[in-house]
């Protein structure tokens, strides 16, 4: 658990290891010269030298972006827009991705098996949209705290008979900071007591304007449990894909990001990633966070077997050797050595970030004493 050996320290300081190691014993640290210290022993013997010791928190030097190929304009192919529903609790976020998901598989793999990878794909008018099944609060909050930007566009649903709730405040905050553009679902419609239009001037306070009221806000008026909308819903999440232009390089490895992960009785590790940029190929190497391992299987929403997957597509992977995060970066690398150094640096800089921040702690401690 330490930082820095006698010697390094020493060095650092410009005096003699041996020096040191005297200092060290009077301050009641018995070590050697290649004794590790742990940052208290480092501070103690800095400021008896009257030396200010400046803990660095590593921020990820080793970010994914710098081992990727830049990419040329006309590289870039149109993707699938990926779509986090959020909005408050028995709003019917749940409803509205099961009834999307039962309408509207893709054509032939209707019958399939669904099964819950933590995203799926539907298919309207030839077209396919990415829909993240995780809980979109958490997809956002622990995602984004993590860098991570999976989402294109937020569908927010607002129970036409119950109205603008905390959650749904909370969520238009999560999509506005993201800059993530909002489509608001007034759900529920089929109630006797819906009343659409206040849901629509509740919304107003939020900026979220109606284009029939001079504003560019897309609302849809849906019935998640009766299925009604639904169509006009997708084909409007289409339509801001159309302006957005969500492209990506599908000719490249793949990088992506874990929306869930788990330690599967039988299959060992799997991942749950979303493939944002490039392609990833069975027999594949990764890095996950700080875990690695090689494509042993991969496995779409439907339970197909996959040989490849581009962009916006999630997947179901197995044979990592360890159980990675839900947001950490994932990264193919050709060369399996090359990926297997890189996570184990990267969990090397993230002990150390974690040991850097105890310090802290510590140190916020004693000035408390003091
Ligand atoms: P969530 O908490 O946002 O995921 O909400 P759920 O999808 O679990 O829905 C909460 C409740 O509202 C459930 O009892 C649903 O059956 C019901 N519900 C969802 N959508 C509709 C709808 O369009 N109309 C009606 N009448 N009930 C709905
Ligand atoms: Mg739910």
């Amino acid at each position: 658990r330490g930082t820095m050996t006698v010697g390094e320290l020493a060095k650092a300081l410009h005096k003699d290891a041996s020096e040191v190691i005297k200092k060290l014993l009077f301050l009641g640290v018995m070590a050697t010269i290649n004794q590790e210290l742990d940052l208290d022993a480092i501070q103690l013997l800095a400021s008896d030298y009257g030396v200010e010791v400046e803990l660095k928190i590593p921020v990820e030097e080793d970010k994914f972006e710098q081992f990727e190929e830049k990419d040329e304009e006309e590289d870039l192919l149109e993707r699938p827009p990926v779509v986090t529903i959020m909005g408050h609790v028995d709003h019917g976020k749940t409803t509205l991705l099961d009834a999307i998901r039962k309408t509207n598989v893709t054509e032939g793999e209707a019958g399939g098996i669904t099964q819950h990878i933590g995203a799926y794909q539907a298919e309207t008018n030839g077209k396919k949209i990415t829909f993240l099944d995780t809980p979109g609060h958490e997809a956002f909050t622990s995602m984004r705290a993590r860098g991570a930007q999976v989402t294109d566009i937020t569908i927010i649903v607002v129970a036409a008979d119950d109205g603008v709730m905390p959650q749904t405040i909370e969520a238009i905050a999560h999509a506005k900071a993201a800059k993530v553009p909002i489509i608001v679902a007034v759900n529920k419609i089929d109630k006797p007591e819906a009343n659409p239009d206040r849901i629509k001037q509740e919304l107003t306070e939020y900026e979220l304007v109606p284009e029939e009221w001079g504003g560019d806000t897309i609302f849809c008026n849906i019935s998640a449990k009766q299925r009604m909308g639904l169509d006009n819903l997708l084909d409007m999440i289409l339509l801001v894909a159309e302006v957005q232009e969500f492209k990506a390089n599908p000719n490249k490895r793949a990088r992506g990001t874990v929306i869930e992960a788990e330690l599967d009785k039988g299959k060992g590790p799997v991942a749950r990633v979303l493939i944002q940029h490039g392609t990833l190929k069975v027999g594949d190497s990764f890095v996950a966070g700080v875990c690695f391992g090689r494509v042993r299987a991969m496995v779409n929403d439907k339970g197909k077997r996959l040989k490849e997957a581009g962009p916006s597509t999630p997947v179901e992977i197995t044979g990592l050797t360890e159980v990675p995060q839900a947001g950490d970066p994932f990264l193919a690398f050709e060369d399996e050595r090359k990926a297997r150094a890189i996570a184990e640096k990267r969990a090397v800089t993230l002990r150390q970030s974690e040991m850097g921040a105890n310090a802290r702690v510590t140190l916020d401690e004693l000035y408390k004493q003091i």
